[in-house]
């Protein structure tokens, strides 16, 4: 099974040309590895993105819709998407969570749909700092996990590889303060009890090019969701090689 590294621009860069540069830096470094690469930009910049990819770097978006087309203002459907040659869609983000309130069985409609237009998800969860103190972490993975899968047989959807499950501790994205490599081993094992043996499940959460290698090696995690380290083009690119 191959390594899948994500790399998850949010809100970023704030030019077309800007993107562009990072995309192309990306592609030109990483010459024929073995991971699966996608690059999730803002919506605004897939289609520019497209002519800049090459075969080894697929395109991902941040989100999607649920609905295929009509009075929804500002959202974009999962068609629009396949449209424009997008292949995975990220779903359930910690911060659509918390900024824009979405709800697992939101996150469950979302990735019906995606997997009905063909695109591939990666499925995002994750406990925030006050549920691990409490205890409660495995309790919230296993709800964001039954109800945000539910009615999806992770075995019947073409190959068990279109739904990936990227674990990220919410107090881990951003703050520089990652999860150590036992503890993400932990909740990796935990979360494989409830998916298909072939799923992947990577790691988020302030990954950076000298952590990244020991959550493939030794937390036994599948890939990785990597946020502002990806904007980096070099860095990103250390972040994939520390993956062969
Ligand atoms: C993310 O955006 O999913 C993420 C993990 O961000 P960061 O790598 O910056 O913590």
């Amino acid at each position: 099974m191959e390594n899948l590294i994500v790399a998850n621009w949010k809100m970023n860069p704030s030019t077309k040309k800007e993107a562009e540069e990072i995309l192309n830096e990306i592609k030109n470094g990483i010459g024929g590895g073995n991971s699966e690469v996608v690059v999730c930009p803002p919506f605004v910049y897939l289609s520019a993105l497209e002519s800049v990819r090459s075969d080894l770097t697929q395109l991902g978006a941040q989100d999607v819709f649920y609905e295929d087309k009509g009075a929804f203002t500002g959202e974009v459907s999962g068609l629009m998407l396949r449209d424009l040659g997008v292949e995975y869609v990220i779903i359930g983000h910690s911060e659509r969570r918390k900024y824009f309130g979405e709800t697992d069985e939101i996150v469950n409609k979302k990735i019906k749909k995606a997997l009905e237009v063909g695109l591939k998800v990666i499925f995002c969860i994750g406990e925030t700092a006050e549920e691990r103190d409490a205890g409660k972490k495995n309790e919230v993975l296993e709800k964001q996990i039954k109800i945000g899968l539910d009615g999806i047989n992770l075995a019947e959807n073409g190959s068990p590889l279109v739904i990936n499950i990227a674990y990220e501790p919410v107090w881990a994205i951003g703050t520089g303060n990652n999860c150590s490599v036992e503890e993400t081993k932990e909740s990796i094992d935990f979360i494989r009890k409830f998916v298909h043996p072939e799923t992947r499940i990577l790691y988020g959460g302030s990954v950076k090019s000298d952590n990244s290698a020991s959550y493939i090696k030794e937390a036994g995690s599948n890939g990785l969701l990597v946020g502002g380290a990806s904007l980096n083009a070099q860095e990103f690119v250390k972040i994939i090689k520390s993956a062969e």
